[in-house]
């Protein structure tokens, strides 16, 4: 019997452990020749998805199912049941655990595992299959079964790899499935030591910790990052490998927020979930987030500059309208993340949020992602406003590409920073700007704003483009044709002005950029050779101009 379990990921370099596990689990039972993996993403047509199936003859299929693959899973089942109408057709993942009736109508979904699929996977395997017409088999997990075989490990070079060091969560976010159960289990610490290890050597560049709150013991999140620390100092973890981890921030004690300053630059990464910042939404969504606490110890992680920060916000929650949500952002802001995200609530099936939509007056689409429409609080309209915002949020402030540009323009227009954001997003919206290059964006940027003061806006302009770009080449808007460039290149070639180590090298080899600040008589210069892994900012250094002028031009 050939059993084909299929991963149909969001990108290539996403590799869902889902799958694995069960592949995992079959191997552990002398099993793992009837088992196959197929991964393909959701980019590939569902000829594609169908085909790499079909070309195991399977007996047996088994879809992981999420909310972003949800739609091809329903086509290339469907088409895999008219291509082997005898093949049994199943469904496990956070898609197939609720709503199960409506997917068990389908003609071509067989059964479902609902839960830990590991345990009834296997018990199914040995069986046959036998006896599973349309049923839904709760499954699990009673032993932890380790999913880094070699087969799966191989197909990590440059792509992200997960590890899950617990399961479940011990909160519950109305919008959220994580934490249904309240109930979370920490699987074993040296396990978990020994995974880390194997994945670091693994090629994989980025290691994802899956536990959904990481954090939520947190001496035992001092143990697994402190033994990162400690093995990368020894040699046994890269230092370009990077740990991904979610975290609730206000749960961080005091000891632990001066140990993770004590982290390797750009060895972490945290995603922390906002949401928020009003409180009766919080409390209806069941958030009991201490504000204070949180604010804090984010700042706190930022002043660290050593830990790259992504915190989140979602749109549409109850009691939230319009201008609530930009005072929420505002506040955010404040913080001085390296990302913010801007998502829009998706009413998920199961979660408290859905079973309450009534309460909300809660309209959304019937079909994955489940995206909501509007609420009581907040209107289509409205929410398609803060898609404007949200926008020049990913442009303007998450690309990394303007670090100092939105901050020079709310301090010299006196906009907060939801209105400059909001403001500008809906004029590029306006003008009918769609897809454009950074090229086209930042110059409409320049134009929109230019009232602040054209020649200092270009020079901040021209600062963020060389500092960030290691092509050393300016916007064409903010190019001006000078003689002195060639003066100051010669300078900088010779190291007449010395500026950097290896200076000479380095520009000789095209490693070092710059540009001439009219309205400070001053040139910035940044080594594309040292890279800040945290803001993505080039090591840069600001010179008087007067310096690169041989004697008779001063
Ligand atoms: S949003 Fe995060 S903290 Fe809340 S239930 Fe989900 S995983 Fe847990």
């Amino acid at each position: 019997m050939k059993v084909v379990l299929s991963s149909i990921n969001s990108k290539y370099i996403h590799s869902s452990l889902a799958v694995w596990y069960l592949y995992a689990a079959a191997k552990q039972a002398g099993m793992g020749r009837d088992v196959f993996v197929s991964e393909t993403t959701i980019n590939n047509t569902t000829e594609d998805i169908v085909a790499d199936i079909a070309s195991y003859s399977p007996d047996v299929i088994g879809f992981s199912t999420y909310i972003w693959n949800i739609e091809q899973v329903h086509k290339a089942a469907y088409t895999l049941k008219q291509i082997f109408p005898q093949v049994k057709i199943f469904l496990g993942g956070p898609e197939a655990g609720f709503d199960t009736d409506r997917l068990l109508e389908k003609d071509y979904v067989d059964f479902i595992i609902k839960g830990e699929g590991e345990g009834p996977f296997v018990r199914l395997l040995k069986s046959g299959f036998v006896d599973t017409d349309k049923k839904v088999i709760q499954g699990y997990c009673h032993e932890y079964v380790n999913p880094y075989t070699p087969e799966y490990l191989q197909r990590l070079k440059g792509r992200i790899s997960y590890l899950e060091t617990s399961r479940g969560c011990p909160f519950n976010c109305g919008f959220c499935l994580s934490g249904r159960d309240e109930n979370v289990r920490f699987f074993d610490m040296e396990t978990a030591k020994k995974n880390i290890l194997l994945l670091a050597s693994s090629g994989s560049k980025t290691i994802k910790f899956v536990d959904r709150t990481f954090n939520c013991n947190d001496k035992r999140a001092r143990e697994i990052l402190r033994f990162i620390a400690r093995e990368r100092e020894k040699g046994n973890i890269p230092e370009d490998v990077t740990f991904h981890c979610e975290v609730e921030c206000d749960l961080f004690t005091k000891e632990t927020l001066d140990f993770l300053k004590t982290l390797p630059k750009g060895m972490v990464q945290f995603e922390a979930g906002l949401q928020s910042f009003n409180i009766p939404t919080l409390q209806a969504v069941n958030r009991r987030t201490d504000m204070n606490r949180l604010v804090g110890n984010l700042k706190e992680i930022v002043s660290g500059h050593n830990i790259h920060l992504h915190i989140d916000l979602i749109a549409g929650l109850p009691y939230e309208d319009f201008v609530c949500f930009g005072q929420s952002f505002d506040q955010a802001y404040e913080i001085g993340a390296n990302v913010i995200q801007l998502g829009f609530l998706k009413l998920l099936k199961g979660s408290t949020l859905e079973a309450e939509k009534e309460k909300y007056g809660y309209k959304y689409r019937e079909y994955a992602p489940y995206q909501v429409i509007s609420c009581d609080s907040i209107s289509y309209y409205d929410l398609l406003e803060l898609k404007k915002c949200e926008d020049a949020v990913e442009r303007l402030y998450n690309s990394g590409k303007f670090p100092n540009t939105p901050t020079f323009i709310m301090k010299k227009t006196g906009l907060r920073p939801f209105e400059f954001f909001y403001s500008f997003g809906k004029y590029v919206f306006e003008q009918g700007i769609k897809s454009p290059s950074l090229e086209k964006y930042a110059a409409t940027l320049f134009e929109f704003f230019s009232y602040t003061g054209k020649e200092e806006l270009r020079d901040i302009m021209a600062v963020d483009r060389i500092i960030t770009d290691n092509t050393g080449r300016l916007f064409a808007f903010s190019h001006i044709p000078d003689d002195n460039f060639k003066k100051v290149s010669a300078a900088i070639k010779t190291e007449k002005v010395k500026i950097f180590e290896n200076q000479q090298k380095k520009a000789a080899g095209g490693k070092i950029g710059f540009a001439i600040l009219y309205t400070t008589n001053q040139v910035v210069a940044a080594d594309y050779t040292d890279l800040d892994p945290v803001s993505g900012i080039y090591n840069h250094k600001y010179i008087d101009f007067a310096k690169f002028l041989p004697e008779n031009d001063l």
